[in-house]
């Protein structure tokens, strides 16, 4: 690709961090591990914070922390990335799908509150594309019929609404750091919460669910797993969220820029470049063909983009129609809006260090081939 979809911005710094730790005989749970989760707690406005080595490894601690029992309902939106249904079957839960609003992408309270069942435990939001989902209504919701709450932020590192960042508003939230997320850790997760025994909880089950408080014949009392992150990755983790700001803020004129090229071209949605009840963290810069169009044009467009050397995304296909749930899901009211959306949504090349001529070269080929 001449110009890629996503590229991480890796410093001189970032590699001798990453050195230093390889100079040093602890490669795992060391130091670096502990200095990454104290980070990112105290960015996020969390008081705790559990370092995995996925972002979805972070989501099914979180679901498996919530003590479910099978059958029990979860509300998820149906625009959102695999993980989120593919965790909610590992436990045996049923995934109950809404649809999103059409502006944010988001879940929405309103769609939680229609979903709910006399089966329903627990939801599920994400922050689509960085986008915060609006939250104190969210809660509002989740709090008065007594769900469990987990925020889905793999997506949204540094969102805030109305002033809090988001991952501290759930009772669980959760940050992913693959390649092509805000900040990278090379692979790497975190889950984050205000519950000391559910991080003390999520901190056992990371690592064999071996808890060494216990007698030491006895101190596998669930099933655990193999979740544990290097600190090799860690030291990149903490040496990125060192300039997050700046990151967040060469991402956000970024998208300023696009936005502004992309303004008289009638073939396309633009994502919203404020949000009225906070900041948004970008994560992807993510375009819509105009309503009328379908899934073959978009399809087409994001072809003759790949023709032409730039990275384009096709993201996200609905969770609802995927083969894997073989019927083991709810659907609550019409998912249209996430239908129409996942059949038009285009992804464009966005990443810091990507220059003005970049972007004139992608939205003039999108102009070139959908007309100005
Ligand atoms: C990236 C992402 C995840 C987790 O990704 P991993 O590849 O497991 O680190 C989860 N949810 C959303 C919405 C994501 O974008």
């Amino acid at each position: 690709m001449k110009i890629p979809l996503a590229k991480p911005q890796i410093l001189e710094s970032d590699i001798d961090a990453v050195v230093a730790v390889l100079r040093t005989p602890n490669l795992a749970l060391g130091p670096k591990l502990t200095e990454f989760e104290d980070a990112v707690a105290s960015y996020v406005g969390s008081p705790f914070a559990v370092a995995v080595n996925s972002g979805t490894s972070a989501l099914h601690l979180a679901v498996r922390c919530l003590d479910l029992k099978e059958g029990d309902e979860v509300i998820v939106p149906s625009f959102a990335f695999p993980a989120v249904a593919n965790v909610l079957l590992q436990e045996r839960l049923t995934p109950v799908f809404v649809d999103i609003d059409a502006t944010t992408l988001n879940i929405t309270a309103a769609a939680i509150e229609q979903a709910i069942g006399p089966k329903t435990r627990a939801a599920i939001v994400v922050h689509t594309f960085g986008h915060p989902a609006e939250m104190d209504a969210i809660c509002e919701v989740t709090r008065r019929h007594k769900l469990a709450l987990i925020e889905d932020a793999c997506e949204a590192l540094g969102a805030e609404v109305r002033g809090r960042r988001v991952g501290a508003f759930g009772d669980a939230g959760l940050f992913a750091f693959y390649p092509n997320k805000q900040i990278t850790l090379g692979e790497g997760g975190v889950l984050v919460t205000s519950d000391p025994a559910m991080a003390r909880r999520a901190k056992v089950l990371r690592s064999q669910a071996k808890d060494d408080s216990l007698d030491w014949a006895r101190q596998h009392v669930e099933v655990g797993y193999s979740y544990r992150i290097a600190d090799i990755n860690c030291a990149l983790g903490t040496a990125q969220l060192g300039r997050l700001e700046e990151i967040l803020q060469a991402r956000e004129q970024l998208a300023r820029t696009y936005d502004a090229r992309l303004r008289d071209c009638a073939g396309i949605v633009r994502p919203p470049i404020d949000c009225a009840y906070g900041r948004i963290s970008w994560f992807a810069y993510v375009i819509q063909l105009a309503p009328k169009s379908g899934r073959a044009d978009r399809d087409r467009v994001w072809q003759c983009l790949l023709d032409r050397g730039i990275g384009a995304g096709r993201y996200f296909a609905s969770l609802h129609g995927q083969p894997v749930l073989n019927g083991k899901y709810r659907q609550s009211g019409s998912l249209a809006i996430t239908e129409s959306v996942a059949a038009r949504a285009l992804a464009l090349p966005f990443f810091v260090g990507m220059t003005e001529a970049e972007v004139d070269e992608v939205c003039d080929t999108l102009v070139e081939f959908l007309g100005p």
